[in-house]
């Protein structure tokens, strides 16, 4: 089979002015970016503030392998094959980090025949914003260092920082640095490290904002810095919010681009799932929802990560739940959980797929307990065997949940047209969305709950920093916010080693960072790295462009 970026280039994309028609957009309601992008300015929003939502369907999955097990490319997959079956539907998808992409992970843009385009585009720099998000959060930290060379009138204690730098790559070496060397006029030295953008916290405010005065508004909050007495210092203090939100006055607006098949997809905000909420931007799912009848959008890493944030996070600033909710499985990953090794994943193992398919279950019940209707894809590999292909749909129907063969990959919407079947009696059920914990359960109790009702671990210890800091936000009131939980994706516990579904296992909260203009309090569940690192071979030596400006290698 031809690699995604072949696939992908030798589509025929149509005219994103012909994409825009399909949503009853016009040429004048669009902000072109070149022939295949555009974005959409907010007022789109307020011309269909009167037009009923459609139907929204959050498509998540089972505790990944490194590799991911195929969200992006079902969401792609299960739009394409809906708009087959002649329903009016579009997507709304995360933007992808260069960082991830030069490195390990590969592309964020769909796999195979379900793709989001101009691939190419969507991978590198796009229209931008992940480079305003640079500036501005990088912005905000030349404020803050030049206030505590001019003589430091907030008082900041440079030693209590907590705002860094970012850059959208790899870069362990700038991880931890010491900046301001070099003699008085060069500031103040002090420690300080770079973040990968898309863990910063400026993403997840643009991601969680309503409108250019919300996120001004998220922006000001920021707390960047404790004083000397222990007081948070804000971007408000700085007198910068203004000048920030201008830096993203661009950002802020969704991008409209399209699939393989021709479904119009806004590709918008691209926050991490474990120190950020990752999920798309919640203007992009309002706007998509305004749009067209079935909106499909997807959340980071598993149910237990990006689903339970968005579910428990998003939902409360989108003001709408999903209508149904899509677990993706892979044959591959439950073989994982069953024991077996990462180089033996495509062998057929029927024992260990058996034993490894607790962890769907556990998803499965999890998400269930929010009282919407699940149904699992099996996103198909080439390796899969018929009989592990029949054994986890016998598994997962014994439970009594809709199960659908996904070959969208291969095969494009058409290889998600059962799957479309099966979804859309589901979009009819109208049963009370169930949250997990009410805003005013304070933030230890929302830790403890989803420790023991999501993860299944029995206790939740607090390292001294911790409960020291849980203090602080009571003393500070942010105990009302939800939490965003960073830990491995790799299981339900903090310890990437506990496959399948373990239970019973305790669990260390080593620190509690305020994320005020987010809006959640982030709990961090061993050493979550915010600066990835680059593998000894990166996607990166594969890459090429030749004189006439066409890409290779890119996946
Ligand atoms: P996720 O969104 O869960 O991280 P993606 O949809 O981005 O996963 O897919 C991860 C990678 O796996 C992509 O490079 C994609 O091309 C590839 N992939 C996805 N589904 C399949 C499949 N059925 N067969 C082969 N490769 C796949």
């Amino acid at each position: 089979m031809k690699s995604d970026i072949e696939i992908a280039q030798e589509v025929e994309m149509q005219p994103i002015t012909t994409i825009a028609e399909k949503l009853g957009l016009s040429f004048d309601d669009i902000e072109l970016y070149g022939k295949y992008k555009a974005k959409l300015p907010l007022d789109v929003l307020e011309k269909m503030k009167n037009k009923e939502d459609g139907k929204l369907i959050l498509v998540t999955a089972i505790s990944p392998t490194p590799a991911g097990e195929g969200k992006s490319t079902v969401t792609v997959g299960l739009a394409d094959a809906l708009n087959r079956l002649g329903n009016h539907a579009m997507v709304a998808l995360r933007e992808p980090s260069l960082g991830p992409v030069m490195g390990m992970k590969g592309g964020a843009a769909g796999g195979g025949f379900a793709q989001v385009l101009p691939m190419e585009d969507i991978n590198l720099h796009f229209t931008g914003d992940i480079h305003a998000i640079t500036t501005a959060n990088n912005a905000i930290a030349a404020f803050l260092d030049n206030s505590i060379h001019q003589g430091n009138p907030l008082g900041i204690d440079p030693r209590r920082v907590m705002w860094k730098r970012v850059l959208d790559l790899n870069d362990r070496a700038l991880r931890h640095i010491t900046i301001g060397l070099g003699g008085v006029v060069n500031g103040m030295p002090r420690e300080d490290g770079f973040d990968i953008t898309v863990a910063s916290e400026i993403m997840a405010v643009l991601c969680l904002a309503t409108s250019i005065e919300d996120l001004k508004t998220r922006i000001s909050r920021i707390v960047i810095a404790n004083t000397y007495d222990r007081k948070p210092v804000t971007v408000s203090d700085l007198g910068v919010s203004g000048a920030i939100t201008m830096l993203l006055k661009d950002a802020i607006k969704p991008n409209l681009v399209q699939t393989i098949e021709g479904t119009p997809a806004l590709v918008h905000g691209g926050p991490f799932a474990n120190i950020a909420h990752g999920c798309n931007s919640v203007l992009a799912t309002k706007m998509a929802l305004k749009l067209s009848d079935i909106v499909i959008t997807e959340a980071g890493f598993g149910a237990d990560l990006g689903g339970e944030k968005f579910l428990d996070i998003k939902t409360r600033q989108l003001k709408k739940v999903p209508d149904a909710i899509v677990i993706v499985a892979t044959v591959r990953a439950l073989k994982m959980h069953g024991g077996v090794d990462k180089k033996m994943l495509t062998e057929e193992n029927i024992p260990a797929l058996k034993k490894g398919f607790v962890n769907l279950e556990r998803h499965i019940k999890n998400i269930q307990s929010y009282q919407r209707p699940v149904i699992v894809a099996i996103n198909q590999f080439a390796s899969d065997t018929p009989e592990e292909i029949e054994t986890l749909s016998a598994l997962t129907k014994a439970l009594n949940v809709p199960i659908s063969l996904c070959q969208v990959f291969e095969k494009g919407g058409q290889g998600g047209i059962d799957l479309a079947q099966k979804i859309l009696p589901l979009l009819q059920e109208n049963k009370d969305f169930h949250y997990l914990y009410d805003l005013d359960l304070a933030v230890d109790e929302k830790i403890k709950t989803i420790v023991t009702q999501i993860y299944g671990g029995q206790k939740v210890n607090f390292t001294p920093k911790a409960a020291r800091q849980l203090k602080e936000i009571k003393e500070n009131n942010w105990n009302h916010l939800p939490v965003c939980i960073a830990k491995t994706q790799y299981s339900f516990s903090d310890s990437p080693k506990l496959l399948g579904a373990p239970e019973g296992f305790e669990v260390t909260v080593k620190a509690l960072i305020p994320k005020i203009g987010a809006g959640f309090i982030v709990a961090l569940l061993g050493d979550i790295m915010t600066m990835p690192g680059l593998p000894k071979s990166p996607a990166a030596l594969k890459m090429d462009v030749s004189d006439d400006g066409k890409i290779s290698g890119l996946f």
